[in-house]
């Protein structure tokens, strides 16, 4: 079942004409007929969830925008997509800007809001320059302006790209950015629903979110919710990367399972090599081994496997990948991007990337697994945003799970994964 990438084979897929030949803005009008509140309702019944990382059902975020507020509301599409091993949203945006920029128009309307904007990753040029081009397209077909279809609605859409930082894509971070301000994430309460950019209320989603909901107003609800698991509907793009023979993006239902979407689709993996581990949802999800892989990869599933569905990032790890390394390269990216905010955050990233440097150098004391691990539990749930409890979930998986791999390289001073291996050469790699 093809809803998102239907049109990725399409030759100009990213433009208005490709896109209405195929059925594009045929939800518009219907929607515009329909009652906010209904559309509202019927986004909550399709059981749309977040696309992004967090999973929240996507109808109850739109509802808690205070239904007695009179000032402005916006709606900001998040597509400062960064979380490592994930690439849906650029795929989204390059090949079929236009089923995004229709989901936000009937999102806005939906919300009440008269003004959207799309947060894109700033090295995403080619992302940006598409949609830009698409929504000026939008704007001269009449889809975007003032009485939009003759419906009496308004929507503005500006579009501002980041400059690079990875913690843009947490929700509060990424207002503040957008605001002009230091991309600091703030402390919730309140949530941006109910106090976001410029001090109104803002809803905040996922690019391939958005585009979910053409799909649901010309559907139904009932056949969304249908196409997935009891607790979330319809299917999402997940990008297989890493150790598979076919890596790429796959748009499949969210009842799917992690073995299948390895072994079936993505081809499994090459040179005959036995599979080690997955990361299931971008690098923040806690790995999961070899024999965890029986999982459905909705959001309910993965996180009763103690990991996370997350961005649907999947990074497949055959038997030749050196763990203890592979947690140094996620290491070093908390590190590298925590905004510095919070001690627990600040601190622990640095230390358990050194900490894993010295690991790796054949320099590592036998009580460092342990501690790793205690440093890195101890700051869960302390911080002002998810970034730091998202590094934990690798730290402690990493090592719990493959405890004997870091014991190995600690008593030998090199890895048995690739005998020889050091910190020296593992970052020439
Ligand atoms: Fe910044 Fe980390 Fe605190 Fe988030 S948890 S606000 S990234 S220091």
């Amino acid at each position: 079942m093809q809803l998102l990438t239907r049109n990725f084979h399409l030759k100009d897929s990213h433009t208005l004409r490709v896109y209405r030949e195929a059925g594009g803005y045929e939800a518009l009008p219907k929607a515009l007929k329909m009652a906010p509140a209904a559309i509202v309702e019927e986004v909550k019944r399709s059981n749309l969830r977040g696309l992004g990382g967090a999973g929240f059902p996507c109808g109850m975020k739109w509802s808690f925008i205070p239904k007695d507020h009179s000032g402005p509301r916006y709606l900001v599409i998040n597509a400062d997509e960064g979380e490592p091993g994930t690439f849906k949203d650029r795929y989204l945006m390059e090949r079929d800007p236009h089923s995004l920029i229709e989901g936000m128009i009937i999102s806005a309307y939906a919300i009440g809001a008269h003004l959207a904007f799309i947060y894109v990753r700033g090295e995403y040029v080619r992302s940006w320059q598409i949609v830009s081009a698409a929504v000026r397209e939008a704007y001269d077909a009449g889809f975007l302006g003032r009485n939009i279809l003759g419906s009496g609605f308004d929507l503005d859409i500006i579009i501002h790209r980041g400059a690079g930082a990875y913690i843009c894509g947490e929700e509060t971070g990424l207002i503040s950015s957008l605001e002009g301000k230091k991309g600091w994430p703030k402390l919730k309460p309140p949530f941006p629903a109910v106090r976001g950019a410029f001090d109104s209320p803002t809803i905040v989603n996922n690019v391939e979110t958005i585009c979910h909901v053409p799909h649901i107003i010309n559907r139904g609800a009932g056949w969304f919710a249908a196409l997935g698991t009891q607790t979330q509907g319809g299917t999402r793009i997940y990008s297989l990367s890493g150790h598979v023979a076919r890596p790429g993006v796959y748009e499949l239902p969210v009842s799917v399972k992690l073995r299948d979407l390895i072994y079936e689709h993505a081809g499994g993996v090459p040179n005959g090599r036995a599979l080690k581990a997955v990361v299931p949802g971008g690098s923040s999800a806690a790995i999961l081994r070899a024999d965890e892989i029986d999982v459905v990869m909705d959001v309910d599933g993965l996180k009763n496997a103690a990991s996370m569905a997350g961005s649907a990032g999947v990074i497949a790890m055959d038997e030749s990948t050196c763990i203890p390394e592979a947690l140094w390269v996620v290491a070093r990216f908390y590190a590298h991007e925590s905004c510095g905010q919070c001690t627990p955050c600040r601190e622990s990233t640095g230390w358990v990337y050194k900490m894993l440097g010295r690991i790796l150098a054949g320099k590592g004391r036998p009580e460092d697994p342990d501690t790793l691990v205690d440093v890195a539990k101890r700051g869960a749930g302390t911080t002002i945003c998810a970034f730091y409890d998202g590094a934990v979930g690798p730290y402690v998986s990493y090592v719990e799970k493959f405890r004997s791999e870091f014991d190995h390289h600690i008593r030998a001073g090199q890895c048995d994964a690739r005998p020889g291996q050091t910190i020296a050469s593992a970052m020439s790699h």
